[in-house]
């Protein structure tokens, strides 16, 4: 079994802009790249959960999301460091658009996004952590088993 280091992305590795999408508009809170670094010199996968709302109501693409977070790995392979996956929830169960419009599984605080993590890395709740800055991760993390921080 794997452990790992969850992060959420907006407000927590990255500085909160409304709907982030664009590149230029990306900054690392500081210190955060050396601590994703810490975590995978010690095994740990890293593993971004976030709620993407902006493409349920049509702001940016998936496509521009994904953009987005090559970039972000691009940027941390600068100093060695890497994120292992990202899962996001592009759903919104009032304001999304067309197939977005969802009242999924996988908008925190529902678990699903960690669900599916948890399955697809074999990871190991009991070894792993959550960083958040907002109620919903926390309480996300907590359905799961994982030790959960506020940032
Ligand atoms: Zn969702």
């Amino acid at each position: 079994m794997n452990k790992a280091a969850f992060f959420d992305r907006d407000g927590t590795i990255n500085v909160e802009v409304n709907y982030l999408y664009k590149i230029e508009d990306l900054k690392f809170i500081e210190g955060i790249p050396e601590l994703i670094k810490k975590y995978n010199d010690n095994g740990y996968k890293v593993i971004i959960v976030t709620n993407q709302a902006g493409i349920a109501r049509g702001y940016y693409t998936e496509e521009d999301m994904h953009k987005l977070h090559r970039h972000i790995n691009a940027e941390l392979k600068k100093i060695g460091a890497h994120i292992d996956a990202f899962y996001f929830c592009p759903h919104h169960p009032e304001h999304g658009i067309g197939k977005y419009k969802v009242d999924c599984n996988c908008r925190k605080p529902k678990p699903g996004m960690i669900e599916q993590a948890i399955k697809d890395f074999d990871i190991d709740v009991s070894q792993s952590i959550l960083f958040g800055d907002k109620p919903w991760d926390i309480e996300a993390g907590e359905k799961c088993g994982i030790l959960s921080i506020v940032v």
